[in-house]
């Protein structure tokens, strides 16, 4: 899967102290505040469990080669935005299925391909017969790969990580939950740092 990050609030940390900073403040941001005391802000925030400040600061991403099984799981997040590739316009090609390493491992790597070949050929057959594409994608596996944007707020990755993230999540899932954490995370140490399993 290709997981990359488009775009991001400007200045993601001092966003969230800045408005953090707002209960203590009578005006709006009083004084310059140097990255590393936002930081200490945010550190302090997670620790009191004052989430709100985190909801000022977003992100964008384009996710390619996910399985619509992992986008079903994905899109039960209701605070999230999507975008997502229509099979109803895109013709799905072939080779764009995901094969679970459990399937190659369990030696059924060539059943499984012959299942989606034969999926597909009835697929491309009902195309050939006028069969809009809308209806025609009903013969496709659960496993077809799709691509899509996804924006939300920082307080809402950080929930999207902590569930998929973790251990219990499916593995298709905790690897987008993952690639999400590296790239935000980089960008918004702060913000992330307790989420990463080295930390
Ligand atoms: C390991 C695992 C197994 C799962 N298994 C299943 C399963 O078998 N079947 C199934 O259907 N789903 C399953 N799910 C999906 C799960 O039930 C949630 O739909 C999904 O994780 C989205 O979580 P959420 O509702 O907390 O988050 P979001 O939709 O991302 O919402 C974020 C937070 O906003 C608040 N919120 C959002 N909407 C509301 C609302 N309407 N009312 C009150 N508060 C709200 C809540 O605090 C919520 O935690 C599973 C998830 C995980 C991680």
């Amino acid at each position: 899967m290709k997981i990359e990050l488009l775009r991001h609030t400007e200045k993601p940390e001092s966003m969230i102290a800045q408005a953090a900073r707002i209960s203590h403040q009578t005006t709006g941001n009083e004084k310059d505040y140097s990255p590393e005391e936002d930081r200490e802000l945010i550190r302090k925030l997670r620790n009191w469990g004052h989430w709100s400040p985190f909801e000022f600061a977003s992100a964008t991403f384009y996710v390619e080669g996910i399985s619509r099984s992992c986008l079903a799981q994905l899109t039960r997040h209701r605070l999230a935005s999507f975008m997502v590739r229509s099979m109803r316009y895109v013709k799905q090609n072939q080779e764009e299925v995901v094969i679970p390493q459990s399937v190659k491992e369990a030696g059924l790597d060539e059943e499984y391909r012959e299942g989606i070949t034969k999926s597909h050929d009835l697929y491309q057959k009902a195309l050939d017969a006028g069969v809009p594409k809308e209806d025609a994608r009903f013969l496709l596996p659960i496993g077809s790969k799709t691509s899509l944007y996804l924006k939300t707020n920082f307080r809402e990755f950080r929930h999207i990580i902590e569930l998929r993230g973790g251990e219990e999540a499916q593995w298709e899932i905790r690897e987008l939950a993952e690639g999400f954490l590296a790239r935000l995370s980089e960008m918004a140490p702060a913000v992330f740092e307790d989420l990463r399993k080295d930390s």
